[in-house]
């Protein structure tokens, strides 16, 4: 298959926005696709190799980047720089002097698919001394026989920055069109989704056998599986509600959440987003190999502590994720693991099992193996107001976020957020009470003190029905200068000429920026906006809702832009809201 095909599609699809229109096109990629490079096609799409929990990056160097487009166009860096300055991105860079020299070639090869991604592959095992001129030499022949078009979206990939926001759901229904006629098996195919996190398998699957394939995806120790998720609720009167009143409560701790998967003596630990964190965590493996059961899969959440066990804000994590002095930052900035969950034990799939069974299930595994740092979260059944409340003060008092909120009947439901978890945090009879992870879409310059920086981030909610973007807030205080500068050069990466074309919003602002990086913003308001559009005309034509004093809290890394908060989360808030502020 021509890679002048994917290409073209590429560009049809960074054009536009529409949902519609970006499904009808990866249906004509998909339908075009031999079944043998099906997998290929889907990994590139994403931007990726792999899975996406293969944690395998090529983010070739700009430097390097810019010397094989003048090497392979046979012109000086400097005047690469030059247009590159003026138009902001290399991939549009090397699109706009290669069609000066293409429009003079008479002739080039045409270059495949698989030659494209053989190259990148090989470009991404490529190390060690000499791996520099290795990768220029293997990125320059490509580029050589590559037209503009293909040559943009080459570089684009290379960088890590082919961004073509399509999210999994749209990615879902063009699978389910493709290969079954129509949208309605898009449920099947998420299911078994949610439990491999591998859409090149499924579309493998789905090319070789048809839906029926997708009968062989099963829960496996090392495929991170997609986390089950809690809904936010306004106090123990709803908790017991919506349980009939009997409910299991668990610490909710503040820490990183990880799935723990174990095959024989291989050991591999998955963040929220499913990124592989293994290397973060040398000690969690050894406890983890300790513990004599051939396979399981665990969930948990990981809390730095101080020498006396004492647990600390998250911030400490951060330490963690540095790549050298791991074995100092080891004794430094110790954790304990506080396991929740157990998905999968000795071959056997646990999602199935209630949540009372699994419980039971975990303790045991905890009882019979004496694992240091690993623990189990603090748990009770409770039936009455009084007792939740009280539950709630000691895990406030013993460091918690809150407590965690869990149906005694429950089933493991991967990727679902409903109202089998419940989440109640600390701020919960506080005015607004809980806190947002928003979208950074664009900013504001700063001036005076913040001249060089950002004065004001607009942040936006996500709606995955529509994979759009919609603006709640601007946010300006709560940053340390450290945070002001981190995210002015982070930010620089993912800077666009105008809105991206999944953001709605009515905000004049200086900056625009591709929808990638996450804030938890904690805020004490939510009221109407004639100006933003999170959840626009749900309440009143022309209205969306606003949060009113935002503050700063940190840096989501663990999430994507496709986990904010959403609209209709933020509806449910401004209800509850309301509720409180008007008492009886
Ligand atoms: P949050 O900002 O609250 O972490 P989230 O979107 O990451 O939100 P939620 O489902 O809303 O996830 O909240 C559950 C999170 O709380 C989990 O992702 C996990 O990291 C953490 N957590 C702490 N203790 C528990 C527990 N006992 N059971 C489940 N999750 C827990």
């Amino acid at each position: 298959m021509d890679f002048s095909f994917v290409a073209e599609t590429f560009q049809n699809m960074e054009q536009t926005s529409s949902r519609i229109s970006l499904t009808n096109h990866l249906v004509s990629l998909l339908k075009k696709t031999p079944t043998n490079i099906i997998k290929k096609i889907i990994y590139l799409i994403q931007g990726k190799l792999y899975p996406a929990y293969e944690g395998i990056e090529l983010g070739l160097a700009e430097k390097l980047t810019i010397r094989s487009i003048a090497d392979s166009i046979g012109i000086s860096i400097n005047e690469v720089d030059k247009v590159y300055s003026k138009l902001g991105d290399l991939g549009d860079t090397v699109a706009e002097i290669s069609t000066r020299r293409y429009q003079q070639t008479l002739f080039t090869e045409k270059i495949t698919v698989d030659r494209v991604y053989n190259t990148f592959e090989k470009i991404a095992k490529t190390s060690g001394s000499g791996s520099q001129t290795t990768k220029l030499r293997l990125v320059t022949s490509l580029l050589n026989d590559a037209t503009p078009i293909e040559s943009k979206y080459i570089i684009k990939f290379l960088l890590g920055n082919l961004r073509l926001g399509i999210a999994d759901y749209t990615m879902m229904d063009a699978l389910s069109i493709t290969f079954t006629g129509d949208k309605l098996k898009r449920d099947v195919i998420e299911d078994r989704y949610n439990i491999c996190s591998d859409l090149g398998t499924i579309a493998e699957l789905l090319a070789q056998r048809g839906i029926e394939g997708l009968d062989e995806i099963k829960i496996t120790p090392l495929k991170p599986i997609r986390p089950m998720l809690a809904t936010r609720i306004s106090g123990p009167e709803e908790i017991l509600e919506r349980t009939n009143n009997l409910v299991a409560a668990e610490f909710k701790l503040d820490g990183e959440r990880v799935q723990i998967h174990k095959d024989r003596s291989k050991v591999e630990l998955y963040s929220r987003s499913l990124e592989k964190i293994t290397e973060n965590y040398p000690d969690i493996v050894e406890a983890v190999n300790s513990i004599k059961i051939d396979k399981f899969i665990l969930e948990a959440e990981i809390v730095p502590v101080n020498l006396h066990n004492k647990i600390l804000p998250f911030q400490e994590l951060m330490h963690r994720k540095r790549k050298h002095n791991i074995e100092e930052n080891l004794k430094k900035y110790p954790i304990k693991v506080y396991l929740f969950d157990i998905l999968f034990l000795s071959g056997r799939d646990l999602t199935s099992f209630e949540y009372i069974k699994r419980r039971r299930m975990l303790e045991k595994v905890v009882a019979e193996n004496n694992i240091k740092i690993i623990n189990l979260i603090q748990q009770r059944t409770l039936s009455k107001s009084s007792q939740i409340k009280r539950f709630f003060s000691l895990a406030i008092r013993s460091g918690c976020e809150g407590l965690m909120f869990k149906q005694m009947k429950s089933r493991y439901r991967a990727g679902s957020r409903e109202y089998l978890w419940m989440k109640l945090k600390k701020e919960y009879d506080k005015s607004l009470g809980d806190s947002f992870d928003l979208t950074i879409i664009g900013a504001l310059l700063g001036k005076g003190r913040r001249t060089g920086y950002y004065g004001a981030l607009l942040l936006a909610t996500y709606d995955k029905e529509t994979n759009t973007f919609h603006s709640t807030c601007k946010v300006g205080t709560g940053f340390t200068d450290k945070n002001l500068e981190f995210l002015y050069t982070e930010l620089k990466k993912y800077i666009i000429n105008k809105t991206d074309p999944r953001v709605v919003t009515k905000m004049k602002m200086d900056i625009w920026f591709k929808p990638v990086i996450v804030l938890e913003i904690i805020a004490s308001e939510i009221t109407l906006s004639p100006i933003h559009t999170a959840a626009n005309n749900l309440i009143k034509e022309n209205f969306g809702l606003a949060l009113r004093f935002p503050k700063f809290s940190r840096i989501r890394f663990d999430k994507n832009a496709e986990d904010s908060t959403s609209s209709s989360e933020l509806l449910d808030l401004y209800k509850i809201y309301l509720k409180k502020r008007v008492p009886g």
